[in-house]
């Protein structure tokens, strides 16, 4: 099994290099309602010392082969800063860019399914993906999304634009690919700016994929600098955990500053309908 596997190497690099601050210190994470869904903030400082050399971090050369393992044309590794508990990187082995394909939605599903019951996602270029230009996908154990409340696969009172479905995987891929394809002929994108999580969970007699689509329209809220309120929400934001880098945002972030954050860095409402059409969603 690919879940214990990953279990397994991210024991060890808790072992070899120490938890992040912010699992065990309880002044650097808290909880905030958001309209009944519980969000995790963390005060995540590892963000604000993170550089890259100028090799690609990603390529296979750079990464730790000894703890990580090789799996379907992608190294597994874990996330150098890992913002919940079991985060892996999932690397190609190839050095090519990051962008949404149909052919890369199979694969993050046939993962999702190898690697049950955790979620894999994909975050595309200028809404989260801090690497663009060496193809990845990231996987973790739990997120606070799973117990979000859902109807018309929509989320209830989630403030970003996003859709929700289970089912068959063919079903799952076939809407995701949808609504990116309805973004393209649409002009809302060129590379399509989405979050992207796949979950594969046989508690059901039936065993069914959960997949999920954040619809964004930039990298960070407008805000982001005349505030200072240092949050670029990944999919990890939209899923329920907000990474701040400094002690003031960390302190200052509540319900009303995550709705706004969460609001603007997703498409208009204009665009959003035009997407639901396009799936059936009244
Ligand atoms: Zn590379």
């Amino acid at each position: 099994m690919l879940a214990d596997r990953i279990h397994k190497m991210c024991k060890e690099q808790y072992t070899h290099r120490g938890m992040p601050k912010y699992f065990t210190d309880s002044s650097m994470s808290k909880e905030v309602n958001v309209n009944d869904l519980r969000f995790r903030v963390q005060l995540n400082d590892a963000l604000l010392t993170k550089k890259y050399g100028t090799e690609c971090p990603l390529c296979p050369e750079q990464i730790d082969r000894k703890h990580s393992f090789d799996h379907e044309g992608y190294v597994w590794t874990p996330n150098k800063h890992p913002i919940s508990m079991n985060h892996v990187v999932i690397v190609d082995n190839v050095h090519k860019p990051q962008e949404y394909s149909r052919e890369m939605l199979e694969q993050l599903a046939d993962f999702a399914f190898e690697a049950q019951p955790y979620f894999v996602f994909y975050n595309g270029p200028d809404c989260g993906a801090t690497i663009r230009d060496h193809f990845h996908f990231q996987a973790v154990e739990k997120l606070p999304l799973s117990n979000f409340p859902t109807a018309n696969n929509q989320y209830i009172n989630h403030p970003a634009k996003a859709f929700h479905w289970s089912g068959s995987r063919d079903d799952v891929i076939e809407n995701i690919d949808k609504i990116v394809m309805t973004g393209i002929e649409n002009g809302v994108w060129d590379e399509p700016q989405v979050n992207i999580i796949l979950r594969y969970n046989d508690t059901s007699s039936k065993g069914m994929f959960y997949g999920d689509v954040f619809l964004r329209s930039k990298h960070k809220p407008d805000f982001y600098y005349e505030n200072n309120y240092d949050v670029a929400p990944a999919t990890f934001e939209m899923a329920g955990i907000i990474n701040t880098k400094s002690r003031t945002t960390f302190n200052n972030i509540n319900k009303e500053i995550i709705i706004k954050i969460l609001t603007d860095v997703c498409i208009s409402d204009s665009e959003y309908n035009i997407m639901k059409r396009a799936v059936g969603i009244q």
